[in-house]
């Protein structure tokens, strides 16, 4: 699997409607399937987005608020029945652990796949292996309560142009690569001189908070931000109540972070429509979209 994509398995806050199911966003990215908060139904989403769950190699649970979480069970359930080989790693704050293994053991069934736990107790790098970084920082909800950002290392890219100035060619190229300068003949090339630097590409995670100055840095820079706007800025005293972001808060974290592409999420069930949504957000950050169930984000390399 070599796709680049997100798909909204879901998108409503607490309450499903008829046409929202409770949350779940899975990210595929080269080889992995990161899966963000399963909720309630999960694994049903998963045939109508007609995606194998097998590709799940991770999975990042923000907080154990049910909308977050319900579906964690039913995830690992299908899991062990089809078998996966590979590890599942899962990261959750590390308070929730009782509300973790509640949700894994919570039906009788003959547990063999490999699941490998990261409770997340302090802010930073959780894990790091030269394919991804992942970081963690504590949002503003209430209850410990997670923003991710995952991140793809840098990569040093040749200028097509430069290098066939210097004369490096064919096995040279790695050589050079490698050992960071290079003969030809007489002159000395440096890989700083024909190569660039390709930032990393990053996807920012962000669902139940209040404005905060954590969602703002963990959102630094994200090629994608997938962004809670529970409320309209018309409810807002209802997202300060609750802890929640209306879709401006979410719009002016995504502008103060600098992010390329902001994708909102995790509607209230008092709203049909989310083309007001689109429209407050979009007038403070133009690069905004909408979620939707089923819908499919291209994630391609910046
Ligand atoms: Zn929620
Ligand atoms: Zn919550």
């Amino acid at each position: 699997m070599t796709a680049r994509d997100l798909t909204i398995l879901g998108c409503s806050s607490q309450q499903p409607t008829r046409k929202r199911n409770h949350g779940a966003y899975l990210l595929r990215w080269n080889l992995e399937g990161l899966l963000f908060d399963p909720g309630e139904g999960t694994q049903r989403q998963f045939i109508f987005a007609n995606i194998a769950p097998t590709c799940v190699t991770r999975i990042f649970v923000s907080h154990f608020h049910g909308d977050h979480c319900l579906g964690l069970g039913s995830m690992l359930m299908r899991l062990n029945l089809d078998k996966v080989q590979h590890p599942i790693h899962c990261y959750y704050p590390a308070s929730g652990k009782a509300y973790f293994d509640r949700l894994r053991y919570g039906t009788l069934y003959h547990d063999h796949i490999n699941v490998i736990e990261h409770p997340v107790e302090k802010e930073g790098v959780v894990h790091d292996d030269g394919d991804f970084r992942i970081e963690a920082s504590f949002l503003s909800h209430g209850v410990d309560n997670v923003g991710w950002k995952v991140t793809e290392p840098d990569e040093v890219k040749f200028d097509k142009e430069k290098l066939k100035a210097s004369g490096v060619r064919g096995p040279m190229v790695q050589q050079l690569k490698a050992a960071g300068s290079s003969w030809v003949g007489q002159k000395k090339v440096t890989l700083e001189e024909v190569s660039y630097i390709r930032k990393g590409d990053s996807f920012a995670f962000v669902l139940d908070t209040l404005p905060c100055d954590a969602a703002v840095y963990i959102a630094q820079d994200a090629t994608l931000l997938l962004c809670e706007s529970t409320y309209l800025e018309c409810h807002a005293h209802l997202a300060k109540q609750y802890r929640h972001l209306t879709a401006r808060q979410a719009a002016s974290i995504a502008k103060q972070a600098r992010v390329n592409h902001l994708v909102l999420t995790h509607f209230s069930a008092r709203y049909c429509s989310l083309d007001s949504f689109l429209e407050e957000a979009g007038a403070i950050f133009p690069n905004t979209s909408v979620a939707d169930d089923l819908k499919c984000f291209a994630f391609p390399k910046t």
